[in-house]
């Protein structure tokens, strides 16, 4: 009994805690003839790995800030038949992360981009990467107040790191000069060097305006789209489905449409 007490302890104090409180259960089922040496120290092991595995999820979600936990497998792509089912697929595996492409979803209100661009994060989650969530009102935000106090450089590593930086709702705020530019750098920056999944409400041929200023925006656009799979969803908002039947008009509002489509 000593050297089961003993035992756990060690496995505890090596790190292995899970495993020493599945110690019990596996020395029992040895015991009882039901698993073999190997499968008794497999399920020891392997309950640490996916102990650990899950917190690690866990802690790289919280950093991510997404803002909601909805999946790809939650999306209803039949009510959506604008979108490429084969390129969210291809998306999926992630394969654009490893090339340090981007992901942009472009269309109307309630389509479902924050949706995918969620789940396409909790895909990357899953599979160890890490993932930082802001909409660009947020990061503007952020990073203004970083360049007033003097801090841009220290904040500008948290949009850097992240294997996967989701931009949301670009579009629904203009951006003046400071604002553009420093956008601007940030894209620069994650250039062929880490993935952006962005998600905008507006056409590329309003992005000028968007940014007050063209030079910039085609220089940014030029960065964003060289390695970059377009999602451009046609279709009804989500959000209106079941009002649609009531008879209320789903289409958004005009100053909301894209300009070409
Ligand atoms: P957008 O970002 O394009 O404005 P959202 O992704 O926020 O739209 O979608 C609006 C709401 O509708 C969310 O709750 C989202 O989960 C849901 N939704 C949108 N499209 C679908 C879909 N095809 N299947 C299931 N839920 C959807
Ligand atoms: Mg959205």
């Amino acid at each position: 009994m000593l050297e089961l007490e003993q035992t756990r302890e060690l496995l505890t104090q090596l790190g292995l805690p899970t495993a020493a409180g599945l110690l019990d259960a596996q020395l029992e089922a040895v015991a009882q003839g039901e698993i073999t040496y190997l499968s008794f120290l497999f399920g020891l092991l392997d309950v640490e790995k996916q102990e650990r595995q899950r917190r690690s999820e866990e802690v790289r979600m919280k950093f991510s800030r997404l803002p909601h936990r909805k999946t790809l497998q939650d999306f209803d792509f039949s009510f959506q038949p604008s979108i490429d089912v084969r390129q969210i697929k291809e998306s999926s595996t992630l394969a654009f992360v490893a090339r340090k492409e981007n992901v942009v979803l472009l269309g109307p209100p309630g389509v479902g981009k924050t949706h995918l661009a969620v789940g396409l994060s909790m895909q990357a989650l899953r599979t160890g990467l890490t993932v930082y969530y802001a909409t660009l009102p947020q990061l503007i935000a952020d990073l203004r107040k970083a360049l007033q106090t003097g801090k841009l450089e220290t904040k500008m590593k948290r949009y850097l790191r992240p294997d996967i930086l989701v931009i949301d709702e670009v579009g629904y705020m203009q951006l003046d000069r400071q604002a553009a530019e420093v956008l601007f750098r940030l894209v620069c920056l994650r250039y062929e060097n880490g993935s952006i999944i962005l998600t905008s409400n507006k056409f590329f041929t309003n992005w000028g305006e968007l940014l007050s200023d063209a030079v910039i925006a085609t220089a940014l656009l030029d960065r964003l789209l060289h390695h970059a799979h377009v999602i451009n969803i046609r279709g009804e908002s989500y959000r209106l489905k079941g009002r649609a039947k009531a008879g209320f008009k789903t289409t958004p509002p005009t100053i909301l449409q894209p300009a070409i489509s």
